[in-house]
């Protein structure tokens, strides 16, 4: 006779915030698989509903809030994870009916508060171990945490009193998640954490023995060298720029990563880096992104920059607009200082008004829209390996190496309906516009 099986519990995820986030969402949703539970992907499906918040800006906050009261109306089992677990008050306050709170990185806690709210009804077929990870970020390309925390304290920043001191992964650990991501068909490795560059201080940069001989060192160099090895696109994100970032440059010149930095400069007048308490405050930053560029000439610098910080005058404010002329990044993203509850700066004289505010921000926005419109311009005519993010009907949409996913800009092309996603293809750029490229595959 057959065997029926009981109907595994089903856990409904709504994952806010960023990347890091999406990479913590997706460490719970395996372990719940490996567990035996099912996935919904809507509220009415759902069990129970996990909401991994995110409470970085006042904005981001209130984004997790209404998510936390969505889920309650439209299921009504909720349970809590994330950044703003830290603020489970506030959440209890406005919700009393979630079933738990928990915090950023308490996989065990989200977890058995899940295997609490829906048992797992006995059977030992249900508990089978997926043999890769759930993903919630398309198959061809893989977010890769290689660190947690922040040993900085930026004075607009909370990240450390939410998150903590830095604690490095195992590079050996790191690789074989990579191998194993690589190996189910990720194509593109983006390497996040708080602070890249620091990756393995707190290992003492110590090394660990490879599965296939040799070793590995806990240092950025090093791990950027064998996750180049893989075969897949490695990118680098959050990248402080200090003295030993000059030696992934000749990885990218032989190919072995891609010719990408993100490198969160937040502001370049040094008073204002003074004030906010930056990381890797160098004066010389313009005369090393010239060496890095003489090494490997496609180098891609993208940036944030945060504008109205408390103090900032017009002179600091006009340093940054012709750093920026200097710098020619590439890509820039800009934001309108936003006090941050518990956040050192919110204390600091001299805030700057609103108004103001936006005036500079619509000052940047102007400028670097300029700087990569021209920038831009200049490949057309290029012919570039372009990874397939989407292939819809006739036309297709990717990125170059130039671009990451989600943040920077696509490259749009015709004629494409022999494509698929996580095709790499050679791409003759026809047209540019301020972000995105447009062409065809050669
Ligand atoms: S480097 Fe600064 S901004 Fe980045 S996580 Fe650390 S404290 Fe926050």
């Amino acid at each position: 006779m057959a065997t029926v099986l009981p109907s595994p519990p089903k856990v409904g995820m709504v994952s806010l915030g960023c990347p890091k986030n999406l990479v913590d969402s997706e460490r719970i949703l395996t372990k719940l698989r490996a567990d035996g539970y099912a996935m919904s992907p809507d509220y009415a499906g759902a069990d129970v509903v996990l909401v991994n918040t995110c409470g970085f800006l006042d904005s981001a906050k209130e984004e997790s809030l209404e998510a936390i009261g969505e889920a309650i109306a439209e299921n009504g089992r909720v349970i809590v994870t994330g950044c703003m677990g830290k603020e489970a008050e506030t959440i209890r306050a406005r919700f009393p009916n979630v079933l738990a709170v928990t915090g950023a990185h308490e996989y065990e806690q989200v977890v058995g508060a899940v295997h609490e709210a829906a048992p797992m009804p006995p059977s030992a077929f249900l508990n089978l171990v997926p043999d890769r990870d759930l993903k919630l970020t398309p198959r061809h390309y893989s977010y890769l945490k290689i660190s947690e925390g922040c040993n900085h304290r930026c004075a607009f920043c909370i990240i450390p009193s939410l998150r903590g001191d830095l604690v490095s992964r195992r590079p050996d650990a790191i690789l074989r998640e990579a191998e194993k991501l690589v190996a189910a068909g990720t194509r593109e490795l983006l390497v996040i954490s708080q602070d890249t560059s620091a990756y393995g201080l707190d290992l003492r940069h110590a090394s660990w023995p490879l599965k296939g001989g040799g070793e590995v060192r806990a240092h950025m160099t090093d791990l950027s060298r064998e996750l180049g090895k893989l075969g897949a696109w490695v990118r680098l994100h959050y990248v402080y720029p200090y003295p030993h970032v000059d030696q992934v440059i000749p990885l990218m010149a032989e190919g072995l990563i891609l010719p990408y930095l993100d490198i969160p400069f937040q502001h370049a007048a040094p008073a204002v880096l003074k004030r906010m308490k930056r990381p890797a405050n160098d004066a010389k930053v313009l005369e090393r992104l010239r060496n890095w560029r003489s090494i490997a000439p496609d180098i891609t610098i993208r940036s944030t920059f945060v504008v109205g910080f408390p103090g900032e005058t017009e002179a600091d404010f006009q340093y940054l607009l012709d750093w920026l002329d200097e710098a020619q990044l590439d890509r820039v993203g800009a934001f309108r200082f936003e006090p941050v509850e518990g956040a050192a700066a919110n204390a600091l004289p001299d805030q700057v008004p609103e108004a103001l505010k936006e005036e500079r921000y619509a000052r940047i926005m102007e400028k670097t829209a300029a700087i990569s419109a021209a920038k831009l311009q200049a490949k057309i005519g290029r012919t570039l390996d372009v990874l397939i993010d989407a292939a819809d009907g006739d036309g297709a949409t990717g990125r170059s190496k130039a671009d990451a996913p989600e943040i920077d800009g696509e490259v749009h092309l015709r004629d494409a309906a022999h494509l698929a996603q996580g095709d790499i293809v050679r791409v003759l750029i026809e047209d540019a516009d301020e972000h995105d490229l447009f062409g065809v595959a050669v």
